[in-house]
């Protein structure tokens, strides 16, 4: 027996991708991990990481990150101006997404 995680995942993949193509790229990535497939893990939750970061999804709270805005102090001459600064936030956790924006 397979386990169901598995076999969504190959079912999702030739959904998408055609049998053919999707097929071929689990093969793929069989037979380039088979004999390590620690680094198969390890690589697989970095995609995930950054792939969530650049979808701006917190998948520990299972949100989509949402536009927050709150103000900063800049010193301008003699006087203090406040900018307003809008970062993408999840909702629930407050993890905060820059996606490249810096
Ligand atoms: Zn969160």
């Amino acid at each position: 027996m397979y386990d169901s995680e598995i076999y969504q995942l190959v079912e999702d993949i030739t959904s998408i991708n055609g049998v053919k193509d999707g097929i071929g790229l689990l093969l793929e990535v069989h037979d380039k991990y088979k004999s390590d497939p620690k680094q198969f893990i390890i690589k697989l939750k970095h995609v995930i990481d950054d792939m969530c970061e650049e979808k701006e999804y917190c998948y520990k709270c299972e949100e989509f990150a949402e536009p927050k805005r709150h103000k900063e102090p800049r010193d301008y001459g003699d006087t203090v101006v406040y900018e307003t600064i809008c970062e993408m936030t999840c909702p629930l956790c407050g993890k905060t997404f820059n996606n490249g924006n810096e």
